[in-house]
C-alpha cells in the first residue's frame, strides 16, 4: 500500500482529484477540523469501504467561528492526526492554510436559509454560512463522489444536505451515527477542554437525552412534557448552563408540539467554558457501552 499523501495547495488537490475522477475512480470524502478521534475514524473507515480513493480534509475554518469563540485555542495535532488517518486507510490528507482557502479578495458566501436559523444558528450567528461556504469550496476542490458527515452535528448535516440538494451538487451526503465514549459522552475534539470534574458533569447531556427518549418510548408524546424532562435532567447537574434544549422535526428543524419517531431532541450546554452539543432521534434512542 502506498503511503498517505499530504496536500496543502488547492491547485494540487484539484489536479489530483481531476486525475482520479478521469480514471473512473470514486472519491469518498471526510471533511474535518482535525484533532481526530474515534468519531472521525468511524467516518473514515466507512469512507474507506465506499470509495476507491479516500480523502480527508483537516482545516480549522476561521470563517465559521464568531468573535470571542475558540478559533485560536481549538486543539490541533497534525502529527497525531496523520497517524490516525493512516490507520484508517486514508489516501490523501488535504490540509490547506487559511490564506490558501481565503486569498485576498475573497467575498463569496453560500447561505442556506431556514434550517440554518434555529438551534446553533441562533446561538452562533454566521456559523453555518461559514460551514456551508467552506464545504462548498471543499466539494469543488476535492470533487467527491460521496461525503461522510456525523449525526453528532445534526443541524450541520441537515444544512449541508439542503445545500447539496438545492445547488444540485453531484455528491452523495452520507450521515453517520454518533460515536460515544463508554460512559455516554459524545466524542468531540472540544472534550479536550474539560477538566476531570467537568468531564463528569458533561455526562448530563447524554443522560438528559436518554431520559427524554425513555419517556417518549413509554408513550409520552407532548413536546412540552418531554422538554420539561430534558431541562429538569440537565438542571440536576450544577455545572450545566443550558444554551438550548429543543425538540424539532428532524428534516425541517421546525418546532413540534407532538413528538414522533422523526423528531430530533437537540442540546447545546455549557460545562464551565466549554460549549457541548448532542442530539438523538426520538424513535432511535441512544445506547452506550456502560449502559448495556
Ligand atoms: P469536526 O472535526 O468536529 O468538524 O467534525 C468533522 C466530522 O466528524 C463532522 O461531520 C462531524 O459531525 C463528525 N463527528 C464529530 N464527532 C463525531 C462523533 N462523536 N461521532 C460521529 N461523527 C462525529
Amino acid at each position: 500500500m502506498s503511503d498517505i499523501k499530504i496536500i496543502s495547495s488547492v491547485r494540487e488537490m484539484r489536479d489530483t482529484a481531476r486525475l482520479i475522477r478521469s480514471q473512473g475512480k470514486s472519491v469518498a470524502f471526510v471533511p474535518t477540523m482535525g484533532f481526530l478521534h474515534e468519531g472521525h475514524a468511524s467516518l473514515m473507515r466507512e469512507g474507506r469501504r465506499l470509495g476507491d480513493i479516500l480523502v480527508t480534509s483537516i482545516f480549522v475554518n476561521p470563517i465559521q467561528f464568531g468573535a470571542g469563540e475558540d478559533f485560536e485555542s481549538y486543539p490541533r495535532d497534525l502529527g497525531r492526526d496523520l497517524e490516525t488517518a493512516r490507520d484508517c486507510g486514508v489516501d490523501i490528507i488535504f490540509a490547506p492554510t487559511a490564506s490558501e482557502m481565503y486569498p485576498k479578495g475573497f467575498q463569496t458566501w453560500v447561505n442556506v436559509e431556514k434550517v440554518s436559523l434555529p438551534l446553533c444558528g441562533a446561538s452562533r450567528p454566521g456559523h453555518f454560512r461559514g460551514v456551508t461556504t467552506v464545504v462548498c469550496k471543499l466539494f469543488n476542490i476535492v470533487m467527491p463522489t460521496c461525503a461522510l458527515l456525523g449525526e453528532k452535528d445534526f443541524q450541520q448535516l441537515t444544512v449541508i444536505r439542503r445545500m447539496a440538494a438545492d445547488l444540485n451538487m453531484d455528491v452523495e451526503i452520507i450521515g453517520m451515527p454518533t460515536v460515544r465514549e463508554a460512559d455516554g459522552l459524545a466524542m468531540s475534539s472540544r472534550n479536550a477542554y474539560l477538566s476531570a470534574d467537568e468531564r463528569k458533569g458533561a455526562l448530563c447531556l447524554s443522560r438528559a437525552l436518554d431520559a427524554t427518549c425513555s419517556l417518549y418510548r413509554s408513550g409520552e408524546s407532548s413536546a412540552d412534557v418531554l422538554r420539561t424532562e430534558l431541562i429538569d435532567t440537565l438542571q440536576r447537574e450544577p455545572s450545566a448552563k443550558i444554551d438550548y434544549a429543543e425538540l424539532r422535526d428532524a428534516e425541517t428543524l421546525e418546532e413540534v408540539s407532538t413528538v414522533n419517531d422523526r423528531t430530533v431532541i437537540a442540546l447545546a450546554v455549557r460545562i464551565g467554558a466549554t460549549r457541548l452539543i448532542d442530539n438523538v432521534i426520538a424513535g432511535r434512542g441512544i445506547t452506550w457501552k456502560e449502559k448495556c
